[in-house]
């Protein structure tokens, strides 16, 4: 199994006290550096191209995050998401991790990655940041798995606590992806309602506040991975966020971490039977550092498990 990551990924800076903190990177390597972890293959992430990013993301949005990119201090792009001198390079080697390692399950040169990076990417759409996201790294991945690689049907699972608008707003209509997601409702970004179905591709399961891993475990099992399983997908690509958890400060969802051994395996397992066990996680959210770090041991443990 491999470990895609890059040391500018700990250079976006967006504010002080801002819950996404490079502090967050520092405690997903410091989990990954146990001596358990020992056996996984490091790789840095390159950058990702425009072409890469222009798959998904509108040209002018594009050029806008180059051009927002301040040689010192801040430049706000919404009120959640701000850019520092070190943003765009972390942004850019953040998606570049993501189609590293599809490029690299995809030609069986490792069955599982994970990609250790950020800023995350699941809320920016083809053409706005938000939430704490610039570039959506799992659909660029997804897309450039499409494009690039001779497969047809790529599932992105998404069980941060946050619903991943802009992964659903990039491939609503596009029935080559499946999106399936957990969430809490209400919460932030207000999307992700049950009766939003896209194309028949997109299958939401909002959680209401409160609800722990009886209630996790129960939508997954009885909707998304009978959905999941029904679509066969090629590729399984998962953003990986770690705030469902019950220590998390951004939501009130109550998981364990145990319930992310659960949920990893039974992604696995999935890969196994229809896609060579091809997996590409990659971090999204996960506001307790403590917490984040022991999920995020937890879940690449269970990924590199069966790998
Ligand atoms: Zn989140």
């Amino acid at each position: 199994m491999r470990v895609y990551t890059h040391p500018a990924c700990l250079e976006h800076d967006p504010g002080d006290d801002h819950p996404e903190s490079p502090a967050r990177l520092r405690a997903v390597l410091d989990a990954l550096d146990e001596p358990r972890f020992a056996m996984l293959e490091r790789f840095e992430a390159p950058c990702a191209t425009r072409e890469q990013l222009e798959r998904v993301h509108d040209k002018a949005y594009v050029d806008g995050i180059f051009a927002s990119a301040p040689a010192e201090g801040y430049a706000r792009l919404d009120p959640d998401t701000a850019m520092s001198a070190g943003s765009l390079e972390a942004a850019l080697r953040a998606t570049g991790a993501a189609c590293a390692a599809t490029d690299a399950v995809l030609a069986n040169e490792t069955r599982r990655a994970f990609c250790a990076a950020r800023p995350p990417g699941h809320h920016a759409t083809r053409d706005q940041a938000m939430g704490f996201c610039l570039f959506n790294s799992v659909a660029v991945a997804a897309a450039h798995a499409l494009a690039v690689h001779d497969i047809k049907r790529v599932a992105i699972v998404d069980f941060d606590v946050h619903h991943g608008n802009g992964t659903q707003d990039i491939f609503r209509h596009d029935v080559r992806v499946m999106y399936a997601s957990s969430h809490q409702m209400p919460l932030y970004p207000g999307t992700g309602a049950a009766s939003e179905h896209g194309d028949g591709n997109i299958i939401n399961a909002p959680l209401a506040p409160g609800a722990g891993s009886t209630e996790f475990r129960a939508v997954w099992d009885r909707s998304l991975l009978p959905e999941l399983e029904l679509f066969r997908p090629q590729l399984l690509l998962i953003s990986a966020g770690f705030d469902a958890h019950a220590r998390d400060p951004l939501a009130q969802l109550q998981l364990a971490t145990d319930d992310y051994a659960w949920i990893t395996r039974r992604l696995c397992e999935l890969a196994d039977r229809h896609a060579d066990g091809h997996v590409v996680s990659m971090l999204e959210g996960g506001y307790d550092l403590a917490a984040l770090r022991e999920c995020t041991a937890t879940h690449v443990a269970a990924l590199a498990a069966g790998a």
